[in-house]
């Protein structure tokens, strides 16, 4: 017999895995385990899913990111990619070109010299977020819980149970933490983090130039304040760039703050006027950049993915690649396990995942470090250094091609779904 207080508690869900963040590494990781007929809960702090309808505006999104072909070819795995392609909003990039605008270094990268079709694409993150909802909600085995949060964890003998703030109560051996940077779930689970600011803040906005982007990717390295033009191409229109400058705060209130006229004047002239007039499209929004590294990125039955796990300074634009290859490395083994029976949330089992990914991104963590330092110093024989670096690696093809295979994505043992 039940008692009233029993009849009144929400039952307790039970699922094979349970997601907690729908941003774009949680919703590929969910589509990954429920194409393999995995029950999936997806949790999400946001109301409601985006849809390709909502997103596709005259003006692109602010937030965009430079996809590698090995993510490219990740979205295509899961479906994703032909849609994103069908609304025309990935504009390919074959060049890049990279310039200290404090001496005379430059580098030049193109896709013929690495051997690939295309260096990346730059793309609206609302745009891949949008696919990927669409192929998920596809699957019947995924369950969406928006606008909730984690209010409760514990561990039981069946993995863990968690408590929704709604009152809602979940089951699950594998909670994977996929909800950012500031994870939450991540501090539920009492993991630290190495926190490193970059003592930058990142300023993005979209802008319209009076040259045509020419299909590449450009950077330059004012005084270690890096500004970015990546191409996008709207409506056939290849004028368009999202702008990314990461500089000191000070800087970063000048250039929020100010007219839209004096900041197309400011971009234009840091950029030594190379695609012509700048005119902003957008707003210009601001974000704090901290590079984050988890201690660990598993505990039985629990993973931390995508910037729950890392988050990176944006100048290499290789954040969500990270996070997408986290997402597909914890899949192919979990999947492995299930497959053969064997406990996939095992402490074993996720052990696998942290092993093959963790040099991965410590690596490009260390990286990023490297060029702020490296970039950022006004000492002459550093000046010099990076000056005479740069142009002569521009003339020695096979160690550009090298670097080229690292940005692109392919690095190590790639996952069977980004082959
Ligand atoms: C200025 C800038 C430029 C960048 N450019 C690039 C680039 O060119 N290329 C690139 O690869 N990367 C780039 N990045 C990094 C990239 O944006 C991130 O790595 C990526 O968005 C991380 O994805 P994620 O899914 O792990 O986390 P997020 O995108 O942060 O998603 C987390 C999700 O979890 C949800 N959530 C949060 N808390 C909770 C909670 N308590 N409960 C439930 N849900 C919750 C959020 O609503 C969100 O949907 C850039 C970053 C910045 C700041």
């Amino acid at each position: 017999m039940t008692t009233q207080s029993e009849a009144a508690k929400p039952p307790v869900a039970r699922f094979d895995a349970v997601i907690v963040g729908a941003g774009m590494v949680g919703t590929a990781l969910a589509g990954l385990l429920a194409r393999e007929g995995m029950r999936v809960a997806l949790v999400e702090a946001k109301e409601a899913p985006l849809h390709l309808d909502d997103v596709v505006g005259d003006i692109p999104a602010a937030r965009v990111s430079a996809l590698t072909p090995v993510s490219q070819r990740l979205l295509t795995h899961l479906g994703a990619w032909s849609a994103m392609a069908t609304v025309r909003r990935v504009t390919p990039y074959r060049y890049m070109q990279v310039w200290d605008a404090e001496g005379s270094g430059h580098i030049h990268f193109s896709a013929d010299e690495a051997g690939t079709a295309v260096l990346g694409h730059i793309v609206e993150n609302d745009i891949t977020l949008a696919a990927l909802n669409g192929q998920v909600a596809k699957l019947p085995t995924v369950t969406r819980l928006d606008g909730a949060r984690v209010s409760a964890l514990q561990t039981t003998a069946g993995g863990r149970w968690l408590v929704l703030d709604d009152g809602r109560q979940l089951q699950t051996p594998l909670l994977v933490a996929a909800d950012g940077a500031r994870s939450a779930l991540r501090e539920l689970a009492g993991i630290s983090v190495a926190e490193e600011s970059m003592e930058q803040e990142a300023v993005v906005t979209t802008v319209r130039c009076e040259q045509p982007h020419g299909a590449t990717a450009r950077q330059a390295f004012i005084g270690g304040r890096p500004l970015a033009f990546l191409p996008l191409t709207v409506n056939g229109d290849d004028r368009y760039c999202s702008i990314v400058w990461s500089t000191t705060s000070e800087h970063a209130n000048e250039l929020t703050g100010c007219a839209p006229e004096a900041l197309g004047q400011a971009l234009g002239e840091a950029f030594d006027h190379r695609l012509g007039r700048v005119v902003p499209v957008d707003s210009a929004y601001r974000f704090p950049l901290i590079q984050r590294h988890a201690k660990q990125y598993v505990q039985p039955n629990f993973a931390l993915v995508g910037d729950a796990a890392h988050s990176i300074h944006p100048l290499a634009g290789q954040g969500v690649n990270l996070g997408l290859m986290d997402a597909a490395v914890l899949a192919e083994e979990v999947v492995a396990a299930w497959r053969r029976g064997a406990p996939w949330g095992s402490l074993a089992t996720l052990s696998r995942y942290e092993r093959r990914r963790r040099l991965d991104n410590s690596a490009m963590l260390g990286l990023m470090k490297g060029f702020k330092l490296l970039f950022g110093s006004h000492q002459p024989v550093l000046t010099l250094a990076r000056n005479v670096g740069m142009s002569s690696m521009n003339q020695l093809v096979p160690l550009k091609r090298l670097v080229m295979r690292q940005a692109t994505g392919e690095r190590g043992r790639l996952p069977a779904s980004c082959r």
